[in-house]
């Protein structure tokens, strides 16, 4: 019996994941439950799920949800301390860190360094902080298996093989919504438009990211810290059908895939019970429902976030992190139709020039980067013509 931490219960990841987890009643038993505001869905889920404990980040919701488990043996915590101490408790086998951006990094940060296993969605988390989290999981013996479809993916084709004989590894990308569309097309682009991805149903967040191909660029820095890699051995290839989630090419010239219907619950499922692979109904892939499976390269000059992640991988120290939180901070601003697509851009790069530099940030340098970067972003939102 696997006992599970589901950090972000309630979001994309949080509600597939417990989807598995109801699947498989023998193998998975809920310790720990989290969400930061959504309380209904929280109560619901502790109802069904009976954790020994649930813990909201939002403090103006904890009456709410205290009272309404008040009848249950459930423990109600509330506010991010708490959510870095559960993650740490013996009763505790498995941390899912599905919350989404840096507001995950701390209690996967105490995850890791408690020696927990971490099946890793939060990719904000080794964007931010990728050496210092590798680091600490090396340390303490803690397993990190990743939940993002593409790093699942490697893993899946890294099983018996010697990491050091990878050549490199090529990442795959829907594209997105606006595949193929060119900065003129792209300037009037809608929150509610850049929504409606192709392949996915996810997180308003990773949706955004999706159609700027941000969520790609957190992607290589991520697969970097996770396999190890060389910025040079990571390469994207745009894959419009989604049935190839990654591919690793060793250093015998043999490219290993691995396929399938997008799904996020079958990585979810693979991370929840590695090393076994677990019986399931989840519909099947059939070639004769894809007879072209096509690739191309990416379009780094229309998508630009996709070249600033790049360029803050290559730079390496704190500028991931910049670049991260600059991001967050205007990807929620286009969700407020309160810049443009295309500016979104441009604000992270200035960000990115105007943070100072540091080679080897400490957890507390990322903390105080992470703010500069939002402060000088949300300075250049209220400039936009969209926030007047
Ligand atoms: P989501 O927005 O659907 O859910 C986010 C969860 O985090 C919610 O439970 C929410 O309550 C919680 N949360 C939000 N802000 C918080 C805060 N400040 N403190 C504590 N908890 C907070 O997001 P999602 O789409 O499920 O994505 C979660 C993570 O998984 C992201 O890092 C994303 O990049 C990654 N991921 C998601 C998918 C997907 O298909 N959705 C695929 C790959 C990777
Ligand atoms: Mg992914």
């Amino acid at each position: 019996m696997t006992r599970l931490a589901i950090l972000g219960s309630t979001g994309s990841i949080g509600t597939q994941a417990l989807e598995v987890v109801a699947a498989h009643p023998e193998l998975f038993q809920v310790e720990i439950l989290s969400a930061h505001s959504n309380a209904e869905l929280l109560i619901a889920q502790a109802r069904q799920f009976h954790p020994n404990a649930v813990v909201v980040t939002d403090e103006t919701k904890y009456s709410t949800v205290k009272e309404a488990l008040s009848s249950l043996p459930v423990k109600v915590f509330s506010g991010t301390a708490a959510l870095n101490d559960v993650v740490q408790w013996e009763t505790v086998d498995t941390v899912l860190a599905a919350i989404v951006g840096i507001a995950g990094l701390e209690s996967t940060l105490a995850a890791v360094q408690a020696g927990k296993r971490v099946a890793l969605a939060n990719k904000e988390t080794l964007v931010v902080a990728g050496e210092l989290v590798m680091q600490a999981a090396a340390e303490k013996g803690a397993g990190i298996i990743p939940v993002d479809s593409e790093h699942s993916a490697i893993f899946q084709c890294l099983v018996g093989e010697d990491i050091r004989k990878i050549e490199k590894v090529i990442l795959t990308a829907s594209g997105g919504p606006f595949l193929g569309r060119k900065p003129n097309y792209l300037v009037n682009v809608k929150a509610s438009h850049a929504l409606q991805h192709p392949n996915w149903t996810m997180g308003a967040k990773i949706t955004i990211d999706s159609a700027t191909l941000m969520n790609k660029g957190l992607e290589m820095i991520e697969a970097k810290w996770l396999f190890g890699l060389q910025n040079e051995q990571i390469e994207v290839v745009v894959h419009p059908q989604s049935i190839i989630h990654s591919l690793v090419q060793f250093a015998d010239g043999s490219v290993k895939a691995q396929m399938g219907l997008p799904d996020m619950k079958l990585p979810i499922q693979y991370a929840l019970a590695f090393p076994q692979r677990l019986q399931n109904d989840f519909k099947r892939f059939d070639f004769k429902d894809f007879s072209k499976l096509t690739f191309e390269a990416p379009d780094y000059k229309t998508f630009r976030n996709l070249a600033l992640a790049k360029d803050a991988m290559f730079k390496g120290g704190n500028t991931p992190c910049v670049m991260n939180a600059a991001n967050e901070l205007v990807v929620n601003s286009f969700l407020q139709n309160r810049v443009s697509f295309i500016e979104m851009s441009e604000i992270i790069e200035k960000v990115m020039e105007q943070v100072t530099f540091i080679e080897h940030p400490t957890l507390e340098d990322y903390r105080q980067s992470d703010k500069d970067a939002r402060m000088y972003a949300a300075e250049h939102v209220k400039h936009s013509q969209l926030s007047h």
